[in-house]
């Protein structure tokens, strides 16, 4: 089923003709629960690996806070959680099991092997940024804190699919996973839908983005239940006019609780541009919720930060360049 973000309610740009020049197409990925084979655009799926190519590790150090925990309690825990969402009760056993899947072992003290957290096909993805020659991009992440942003760490890899032969048909799991189990993504299919963007309030020139807010309230201000107060009105373009929530390709940074600032490559000094947004699920009663979604839940068992989002940003002059990712 294909998802369809509804229009918005306003077109800004033609209120403000100085946001015209700003706009910026994103996808909207839309990852739900389903089968992705190899084959597929997938979030959590498996990956178009080749056979003879080692599965990538980190080696980076992780704050030893908490005892990590298995991908397979993480499973586990999310089938006997759902026991109780269904309505069910858990057996003194199911219980038991439960508490169990939060105990965690000992740190493997290996290298600890990445997780597929995304693959998309350039097909999938108008306008997927990728260098000549390949059409896949590949996104895992090692399922553990890092400092200093205490997020998962990312590898990019794009790869020609064409060049791929033997395709490895086991996908090895990580020894050690963080203990709350937020950074394990369950199998999605993806549904991309192209939208049109526009720069967060905290991106904008400051003068702008006040008479945009001056406008939102008087707008706004009664029309929409969703907002009450007057502030939440002169936030109005913020959450509904500008920057799509969730998954996405492109487009404008979600910047919610910390001031903008420009991304630039740590090898060339270029200003980065946005690649893959990681969103900690979408739906939450806005008008950017899909049509065919509401009232549902898109919980894929990723949790960034207090349900903010992770941006991967890449260099434009040169994919070797260090790619970029912060929590926004
Ligand atoms: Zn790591
Ligand atoms: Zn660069």
């Amino acid at each position: 089923m294909a998802r369809t973000t509804p229009p918005r309610s306003v077109d800004i740009a033609a209120v403000f003709p100085e946001l015209a020049p700003l706009a910026r197409r994103t996808v909207r990925l839309h990852p739900r629960l389903g089968t992705p084979t190899a084959r597929d655009s997938s979030v959590g799926g498996p990956l178009l690996w080749p056979a003879d190519e080692p599965w990538p590790a980190c080696t980076e150090p992780h704050p030893e806070d908490e005892p990590p925990v298995s991908p397979a309690d993480v499973r586990l825990r999310r089938r006997l959680i759902d026991i109780g969402w269904a309505g069910g009760t858990r057996t003194a056993q199911e219980e038991a099991a439960l508490k169990a899947t939060y105990e965690g072992h000992p740190w493997s003290g290996e290298p600890n092997l990445l997780v597929p957290v995304a693959q998309l096909y350039a097909r999938d993805v108008p306008g997927l940024p990728c260098p000549d020659g390949a059409d896949l991009l590949q996104v895992l992440w090692c399922p553990l804190e890092h400092e200093p942003e205490w997020m998962p760490a990312t590898r990019l890899v794009w790869r020609s699919s064409a060049e791929v032969g033997g395709v490895s048909a086991v996908q090895p799991e990580p020894a050690d996973v963080s203990s709350h189990g937020q950074y394990v993504p369950e199998p999605c299919v993806l549904h991309p839908e192209v939208v049109t963007e526009y720069p967060s309030s905290l991106e904008l020139e400051p003068g702008l983005a006040s008479r945009i807010a001056d406008w939102c309230e008087q707008e706004f201000t009664g029309k929409d239940p969703g907002y009450r107060s007057a502030d939440e009105f002169r936030a109005y373009y913020q959450f509904e006019l500008s920057v799509a929530p969730g998954w996405k390709v492109g487009g404008w940074g979600p910047w919610s609780f910390r001031d903008a600032w420009v991304m630039r490559c740590r090898a060339c000094e270029s200003v980065m541009n946005p690649l893959l947004t990681i969103g900690s699920g979408a739906l939450d009663g806005s008008g950017w919720d899909p049509v065919e979604d509401r009232g549902a839940d898109d919980d894929i068992g990723i949790q960034i930060g207090r349900s903010y989002n992770m941006q991967l940003y890449y260099c434009p002059v040169s994919f070797d360049h260090p790619h970029l990712e912060v929590m926004q």
